[in-house]
């Protein structure tokens, strides 16, 4: 019998999806980004296009709660444009929410941990809540 503690699912704050590209899948991004905005009251992230933070290539990320993740993951798999994605849980450790927890859509690629805590509480943050920045006017293809 395994000794390591079950987490609950209340660990998880919200989640997160970053979408990565290249020169080569830049308007296949923008155009995804742009239908997650016309669709969903989500956070939308920053768009870089030199790696950031964990993120060794291209990207950008949004951010949506527990209550969203059966429609907008199942929107996302069915509409990603090819691109690579990686869906990860928001909890007090970021670096197992990266590096162990994620959802590789497309094929994985190489994260840049370093920086991670494994506690937030012991820094003095919280878990991400999502900061809704879009403004949806588009039905969800349900
Ligand atoms: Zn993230």
């Amino acid at each position: 019998m395994s000794t390591a503690s079950v987490r609950p699912i209340r660990d998880i704050a919200s989640w997160h999806a970053h979408i990565y590209f290249d020169a080569g899948s830049s308007e296949a991004s923008r155009r995804l980004r742009r239908r997650i905005e016309e669709r969903f009251a989500v956070e939308v992230g920053p768009w870089h296009d030199a790696p950031f933070g964990p993120h060794t290539t291209p990207s950008w990320y949004f951010g949506y709660t527990v209550e969203q993740f059966r429609d907008i993951t199942s929107w996302l798999v069915l509409n990603r444009e090819g691109l690579r994605v990686l869906i990860h849980p928001n909890t007090d450790d970021p670096w197992a929410d990266h590096a162990l927890n994620g959802l590789w859509i497309g094929g994985d690629q190489r994260l840049n941990l370093d920086g991670l805590p494994r506690s937030l509480a012991a820094v003095g943050a919280s878990p991400e809540v999502v900061q809704v920045n879009t403004t949806p006017g588009v039905p969800v293809e349900a």
